[in-house]
């Protein structure tokens, strides 16, 4: 009856929780003890095999790191699979330390970039949240008018638009902002800019501005459209907290992990300002919608002129524009039609 090849033994096994015994096969294979039998197939690494002394020919027992033990009375044979067994070597027992070593590293660094990602991704947000709410209105103030007058110098120029059409757009951008009931008080700025082609943007301190190609590639509806958007970014005091998110993510950055990571930075605040930018588009069409509706003007307005303005945005912005606006255009148009 022996099918057992003579590197290996009979034992009984127990499982540690109950008293029952199975008999088993014991072999040792790469290191490891294996127990095999009916029910039975486990292996230990020999490292945590616990195996007592032999005293005479009583039977002896071989303890395993997780309670379970077997039970071998063919002592002879126990001391033959044991002397077979060469003894781990110190290059083998290096290179379990360094295993071992390395996994925990790398549970280290998996941990590290966990809490990083997780403080960029929450943290820095809500941060610039509160620093934006909480920051005076003289600050606001000086933030936007440096802003203007900066975008003056480099992007904008003298608006063409029409000294009658002028009063029109304002009156109802009045209109609009008197609705929108906001804390600051809004101002709108007409600027001429061959770089940004048709576009609005909304500044701290309430000032908004609309391109000379934005007025005249689009309606009035659709004008007023835009302006409902753009007083969503001011009510959510987006265009301080971009800036306030930008400035505190590399500090946060290079404060935790110090300059070697500069470029491993680079990427993370890349990403949030894409993610960011995104959700703060959600939520001036979100805004937008509601005084759209409120001042029972369709919201398809702002969906069209959308539209519009990515596909030459896309025309003339090349492909990496393309990737990181695209997604997010369909998606907006999609959710203001849906809402
Ligand atoms: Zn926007």
């Amino acid at each position: 009856v022996s099918d057992f090849d003579a590197g290996s033994l009979r034992g009984a096994y127990f499982d540690g929780r109950t008293s029952a015994a199975s008999p088993v096969e014991i072999r040792i294979e790469a290191g490891s003890m294996l127990v095999q039998g009916d029910g039975v197939a486990r292996a230990w690494p020999l490292d945590g095999v616990r195996i007592a002394p032999r005293i005479g020919n009583a039977a002896r027992t071989i303890d395993f790191p997780d309670g379970a033990a077997c039970e071998v009375r063919d002592n002879d044979g126990l001391d033959r699979l044991l002397r077979a067994t060469p003894p781990p070597s110190r290059a083998h027992r290096a290179i379990h330390l360094l295993e071992s070593r390395l996994k925990f590293v790398a549970a280290a660094v998996a941990l590290t970039v966990l809490v990083g990602w997780a403080s960029i991704q929450y943290g820095v947000p809500w941060l610039a949240r509160e620093v934006a709410h909480a920051l005076p209105r003289d600050v606001d103030t000086a933030l936007g008018e440096g802003a203007l007058e900066g975008m003056d110098q480099l992007f904008f120029e003298r608006s063409q638009v029409d000294r009658a059409v002028r009063p029109r757009l304002r009156a109802k951008f009045a209109e609009l902002a008197r609705a929108a009931m906001l804390e600051a008080q809004p101002r709108l700025e007409f600027r001429a800019s061959p770089d940004f082609g048709a576009n609005a943007f909304a500044l701290p301190s309430g000032i908004v501005v609309v391109t000379d190609e934005l007025v005249a590639s689009a309606s009035d509806e659709e004008l007023v459209a835009v302006l409902a958007h753009e007083l969503g970014h001011i009510h959510h005091r987006h265009a301080l907290r971009g800036v306030l998110q930008n400035a505190i993510t590399p500090l946060l950055l290079a404060a935790v992990t110090g300059d070697v990571s500069v470029l491993v930075g680079t990427m993370p605040t890349l990403l949030i300002d894409m993610k960011y930018s995104r959700l703060f588009e959600l939520e001036a069409d979100d805004f937008a919608v509601e005084l759209l509706d409120r001042q029972g003007i369709p919201r398809h307005h702002l969906a069209d002129i959308l539209a519009r303005m990515t596909s030459t945005e896309e025309s003339d912005a090349g492909l990496g524009h393309y990737l990181s606006s695209h997604p997010a255009t369909s998606e907006r148009i999609e959710r203001i039609n849906r809402r």
